[in-house]
């Protein structure tokens, strides 16, 4: 990428608890390349699950996320506040053919589900609703149901990560037909953070390497939807001291926690490589 060429990045930080170590040095290497490029970097709060996201812990990463360091675009997005952007993706994949309505509860789907899956990983849905063809004729009854995107089974969804080089994940085998919609009226997360990518003009995508898979699945939706994807730089998780991930309750290794003990933001980057 050459330098001042448009550069739009953004961090996307979900406020259901306070911010550790491994948010501050994604973010701080997403500043870094959004500078690089002499780009924007917006500050873009996911706070659609209702019943975890608290005003508190917006507030409270504002502070925090300023503290390391961090600076971004006065406009900052809620997503919260797009339910209708969303909405309108959703009927562009109606539109499109590529989502089905899926009836199957949790319960039904693990009951489904013989083949193991390895810890961590979401287990691949059987595809029992794929054919079912409900009707769907009125609006709000469509909002209330979960709807699926149907993966095109055995095709290999390549990428290059700017850190990590090429990628590939096989659709059916490495995961499966993925929700876009839940039946509560909002989107999931695939498809609200690929509808705020668009919106907001994102040219590169920098986040944790635990949504690599993720990224397969987001390409999916770029497709389907006939918009170009971003570039991606999946950073890598830092890990506590006792070699696990960083949880949301991270300890010793939360921000507040670190400023408390009077460690200085520019120490946080090497603290990470200790760890
Ligand atoms: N909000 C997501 C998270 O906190 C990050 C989403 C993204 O960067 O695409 O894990």
């Amino acid at each position: 990428m050459r330098k001042n060429d448009g550069y739009v990045g953004r961090i996307a930080p979900t406020p259901t608890g306070l911010m550790h170590l491994g948010h501050a040095c994604t973010f701080l290497e997403a500043q870094r390349r959004s500078v690089e490029f002499g780009g924007l970097l917006f500050l873009r709060i996911e706070d659609l699950d209702q019943a975890r996201c608290k005003e508190e812990f917006v507030q409270a990463l504002e502070e925090d996320l300023a503290w390391v360091g961090l600076r971004w675009e006065v406009d900052v997005w809620r997503q919260s506040e797009r339910l209708g952007c969303f909405r309108a993706v959703l009927q562009r994949l109606r539109d499109a053919g590529v989502v089905y309505p899926c009836t199957c509860s949790r319960k039904d789907v693990a009951e489904a589900i013989r083949a193991p899956h390895a810890e961590g990983q979401e287990p691949i849905y059987p595809g029992t609703c794929r054919e079912s063809g409900l009707p769907m004729e009125d609006e709000a009854e469509a909002l209330a149901i979960n709807w699926r995107f149907r993966v095109p089974d055995g095709e290999a969804i390549s990428f290059v990560d700017g850190r990590l080089g090429e990628q590939r994940f096989v659709a059916g085998q490495d995961f499966g037909d993925f929700l876009v919609w839940r039946k509560d009226g909002f989107p999931s997360y695939e498809l609200a953070v690929v509808a705020d990518d668009i919106a907001q003009g994102i040219t590169e995508v920098v986040r944790g390497e635990d949504l690599l898979a993720s990224t397969a699945r987001q390409l999916l939706l770029y497709r389907a939807l006939g918009e170009m994807a971003p570039a991606f730089y999946h950073c890598p998780l830092i890990l506590d001291t006792e070699g696990k991930r960083l949880a949301k309750r991270a300890g010793a290794l939360g921000l507040r926690e670190l400023r408390a003990q009077g460690v200085a933001p520019e120490e946080l980057i090497g603290l990470a490589r200790r760890t």
